[in-house]
């Protein structure tokens, strides 16, 4: 018998489990396999790596810039201060030092643990069942937190959302390739599409980067992952910044909610939703790992007052929906979803139009930078500009 039962061992996961047996409680964390390295860019905000110090000891490279390409090449480029940064990590190392943090903390971890269904009785969640390698296994508890990314089969099975279609998704495919590349370690590389997605390049040290593209919403319908990524990293401008003899260490494609959280079908009886499992990645950038741990945090100590009040109805849980940073996160991707349809209008035309404008209008710069650094929202006027451009 657990206090919180824990699918999924990802930053989400992780996290949650780790505050929650830091506050002296008995955590079952099920992982499907440990050892698999999750499908991602790996740039990771500086606020995960001021909660995790170890993080530093990876030696990774601190990114302060970003160079944002329109689908027509114009280019934009900016750095900010160095007290806010990402850094570009090896996933499986993320996952690895997040999850080990917990264990160290005392958490039980159950690996090789594929979590299906709930044990239920008289209508009430009660745990959760594994299949293992050693057959069906049991793991009871009073609240249970599905952190076991967008295909997560609790998530569905609970009721509270149906499994998302290909158009509120998201698919990204990316490489760690290993060779002489010209990329300026402190940056980023952004290429924006004439269909809704972008290419990225992140350096992960002088010979190593991780490259890779994906397509959201109603454009994974237009396009094959495979063929956009592969005429991505043969494109001249790509070519010219990572050479074309690079060795490929590892390549992968997976999806990810892109249409923000799902508000109402985050937690009901007995059960929350974190990470990618609730929806927690951002539209348009498609990064969720730091909103994955907030997420993560906020479930943690939604449990701990419930455990306290021994209340582990949805109307105890509904404080993790309500809480002032769950609140802001959804707020703010609600904004970013908005923007899509101007962002992507006519081939990412209005990209194009953006960028050239920055190139004779600081002001104007100013303002794009400031929407994709700090996620402010256009002014009327700034629309009006494009479109008269
Ligand atoms: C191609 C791509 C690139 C990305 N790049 C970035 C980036 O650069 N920066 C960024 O911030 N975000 C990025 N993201 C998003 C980021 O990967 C996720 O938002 C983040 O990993 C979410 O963390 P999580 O813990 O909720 O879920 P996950 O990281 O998906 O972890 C879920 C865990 O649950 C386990 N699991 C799954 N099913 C089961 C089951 N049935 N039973 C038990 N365990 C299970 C999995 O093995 C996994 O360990 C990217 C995503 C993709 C797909």
């Amino acid at each position: 018998m657990f206090d919180v039962v824990i699918s999924g061992a990802g930053p989400s996961g992780s996290h949650c489990a780790k505050i929650l047996v830091e506050a002296g409680y008995k955590v079952a964390l099920i992982e499907k396999n440990t050892k698999w390295r999750k499908p991602c860019g790996g740039a990771v905000h500086s606020g995960v790596v001021n909660l995790y110090p170890q993080l530093k000891n990876l030696n990774s490279q601190k990114v302060i810039g970003v160079v944002m390409h329109s689908a027509d090449y114009h280019k934009l480029e900016f750095k900010g201060s160095s007290d806010e940064y990402s850094i570009i990590v090896d996933r499986l190392e993320l996952d690895n030092i997040m999850k080990d943090a917990a264990l160290d903390a005392g958490a039980e971890l159950f690996d090789k643990n594929i979590a299906y269904d709930f044990i239920m009785k008289n209508q009430k969640k009660i745990g959760i069942k594994t299949k293992s390698p050693t057959g069906i296994k049991e793991f009871h508890g009073k609240i249970m937190i599905a952190a076991d990314g967008m295909s997560s089969k609790l998530a569905v099975k609970s009721g509270i959302r149906t499994k998302w279609t290909n158009n509120e998704l998201a698919i990204g495919k990316c490489t760690i390739m290993e060779g002489n590349h010209n990329l300026d370690l402190e940056s980023v590389h952004v290429f924006f599409k004439p269909f809704q997605g972008y290419g990225w390049i992140f350096p992960l040290n002088d010979k190593r980067f991780n490259i890779g593209t994906f397509t959201f919403g109603r454009d994974n319908l237009n396009n094959n992952i495979h063929k956009i990524y592969q005429n991505f990293i043969d494109n001249p401008n790509v070519e010219k910044l990572i050479n074309s003899n690079n060795k490929i260490i590892w390549s992968s494609s997976y999806p990810f909610p892109a249409e923000g959280v799902l508000e109402k079908c985050l937690y009901t009886d007995n059960l929350m939703l974190i990470g990618d499992a609730g929806g927690f990645v951002s539209p348009i950038s498609g990064e969720g790992i730091q909103t994955a741990v907030t997420s993560g945090k906020i479930a943690a100590e939604t449990a701990i007052k419930a455990l306290q009040n021994e209340d582990y109805s949805k109307t105890s849980l509904k404080n993790y929906r309500t809480n002032k940073e769950i609140k802001n996160i959804i707020r703010n991707f609600k904004q970013k979803f908005s923007m899509i349809n101007f962002l992507y209008e006519n081939k990412g035309n209005n990209l194009n139009k953006m960028f050239k404008l920055s190139k004779v209008d600081s002001e104007f710069r100013d303002q794009v930078v400031n929407m994709f650094a700090f996620g402010d929202m256009p002014s009327k006027d700034f629309i009006t500009k494009v479109h008269l451009s």
